[in-house]
């Protein structure tokens, strides 16, 4: 006491008023350590500086995670000066004592506030800054630590006072130390709650960035925001959007729905198209053609329709641009566009077009989150698929092969639409829709009053329901759902199996002549 300072060494994230500093201590015969950028801004300021890593013999390595943290730099910052045993091991080795450290940390807090990704948020995590620090604070016997540059002039104004530092100084900048690197570590702690939180093992963790911040959500009165989670899958997130506003929460919610709904259809089976409404599809089909598949959708339910969401599993291509423009859609989404039908929407300001580049893996794992007050549900996406051989024929009528494919088709439908559903299709299309009840027979008349609606809309001579296909999203209970079904005029059911009543059931659809194929899998959406 005092003690002497002529060793610096210098390692600082924000350099604000390093240069001033770095100056006064040169000028007062300081030789000065530093690491890599810090190192360089001293030189551009002509300074005189020796590097860390000429010091260790060592270069800095893995993306700076290892610099400081050597034998040689701790050695220098830990050892008692006045311990024998310290001062021969400093000489045995060719350690110097380091009087002084600088350091403040890599922008931790600044880098979590500002929304950054998972990554890069944990290489924002100080490791040897920290170290350094401790070891510098435990030894404030004979070494001043400086956290802040903020206690640049107060150091300053110790060497102007003595020929060195005092130890209440150095004790007062070690207790700083000390609650900077606390605080540090609960910066990290809290923030790793905060992602744990939302992460149940084996899931990912989802650490989101903003990609869009939204007048508003669901609702007027309700904030809203876009985050990625940094995936690359095909979809509303990964879309470049052509034309049109920005899409609003609904928007997305919706766009997401149509998209995932009509990936389930291969483009190399033919085209598909899908139309959303709230989340739910207003109708789905197949084509020869994608204008055929688009008719055929918009056909199903054409007063939903309307501002809809319309998803195509293929390039969209003029002579489709031309129908949809014939109403009003909220946005379409699509693989690609080729240049005339981006030129038919071109004079629709209203109408947002993406482009996704490809159609995502519908069996690719996702994890689903779901918040509910106090807690968040995390599953698996329902990418279940049921092959061809696990369908199960249940009743005396095995289901005539384009019955199996319309079966097959209106089971797709059905996973992606709201409980209870019940898809009437007919032709590779859909040809009433019933979602969202609370019942099932509710889903199955509804679904039937819509048939009949479309064969009014479509001017059909009888509704389209009479020789449909029937999908059920889950068991029917009871043998009523599907006698509904039938009195509709469907000719073939798939569903899930596994009601106590499959008996029942199975003995309802032979009396009614009906072919039946079950499932096994389920494929509830609330
Ligand atoms: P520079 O800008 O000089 O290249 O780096 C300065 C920053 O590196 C300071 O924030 C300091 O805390 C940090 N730092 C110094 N040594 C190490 C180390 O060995 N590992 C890590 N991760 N950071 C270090």
């Amino acid at each position: 006491n005092p003690a002497p300072l002529n060793r610096a060494l210098l390692s600082v994230s924000d350099k604000t008023g390093l240069i001033d500093f770095a100056k006064a201590l040169a000028a007062r015969g300081v030789e000065l350590l530093s690491t890599g950028g810090t190192a360089k801004a001293l030189r551009e300021a002509g300074l005189e500086v020796r590097d860390v890593s000429e010091v260790t013999g060592f270069p800095e390595m893995m993306d700076g995670r290892v610099k400081t943290l050597h034998p040689m730099i701790h050695g220098g910052l830990l050892a008692l000066r006045d311990n024998q045993d310290h001062v021969a091991a400093m000489e045995e080795h060719g350690i110097g004592a380091i009087d002084l450290l600088v350091v403040n940390l890599y922008p931790f807090e600044a880098t979590v506030a500002a929304g950054a990704d998972y990554d890069t948020c944990i290489e924002n995590i100080d490791i040897g800054g920290p170290a350094m620090i401790r070891a510098a604070a435990k030894n404030h016997g004979a070494v001043s630590v400086l956290t802040d540059p903020a206690q640049y002039a107060g150091l300053l104004e110790e060497l102007e006072a003595q020929d060195g530092t005092s130890f209440a100084f150095r004790q007062r900048m070690a207790q700083a130390a000390y609650a900077r690197t606390a605080a540090y570590d609960a910066a990290v702690s809290s923030w790793m709650a905060g992602a744990a939180e939302i992460e149940t093992p084996p899931h990912r963790a989802f650490a989101g960035s903003l990609a869009q911040e939204m007048r508003y959500g669901e609702n007027p009165h309700q904030k809203a925001a876009f985050y990625l989670d940094g995936s690359s899958r095909p979809g509303v997130a990964t879309a470049e959007q052509h034309q049109g506003k920005a899409l609003s929460y609904n928007n997305i919610n919706d766009t997401d729905a149509a998209f995932e709904l009509v990936s389930e259809f291969a483009p190399s089976d033919g085209p598909a198209v899908a139309i959303i409404k709230h989340a739910n599809p207003s109708g789905v089909a197949r084509g020869e053609s994608l204008v055929a598949a688009y008719k055929a959708a918009f056909d199903c339910d054409r007063t939903s329709a309307f501002g809809g969401i319309v998803a195509l599993n293929q390039t969209l291509d003029a002579a489709t641009a031309e129908e949809i423009v014939q109403i009003f859609t909220e946005v379409v989404i699509a693989p690609d566009a080729d240049e005339d039908a981006k030129a038919i929407f071109a004079a629709k300001k209203n109408l947002r077009l993406l482009t996704t580049g490809g159609l995502p893996d519908p069996r690719a794992p996702m994890v689903a989150y779901k918040q509910v007050a106090g807690g968040l549900l995390v599953q698996d996406k329902d990418t279940g698929f049921v092959p061809s051989d696990a369908l199960k024929v249940v009743t005396k009528r095995q289901p005539a092969e384009q019955e199996m494919t319309d079966l097959r088709f209106a089971w797709t439908v059905a996973k992606h639409t709201k409980s209870n559903a019940i898809i009437y299709a007919k032709g590779g299309a859909t040809v009433g829709i019933g979602a969202g009840q609370m019942s099932r027979v509710d889903s199955s008349t509804i679904a039937a009053l819509k048939a009949a609606r479309m064969g009014e809309e479509c001017g059909l001579a009888e509704t389209p329901a009479k020789g449909s296909v029937v999908a059920s999203d889950a068991f029917f209970p009871f043998a009523d759902g599907l006698l509904a079904a039938a009195e509709a005029g469907a000719t073939a059911v798939i569903q899930p199996g596994g009601s106590m009543r499959d008996d029942e059931v199975i003995a309802a659809a032979d009396e009614a002549g009906l072919a039946m194929v079950f499932t096994g899998m389920r494929h509830f959406r609330h």
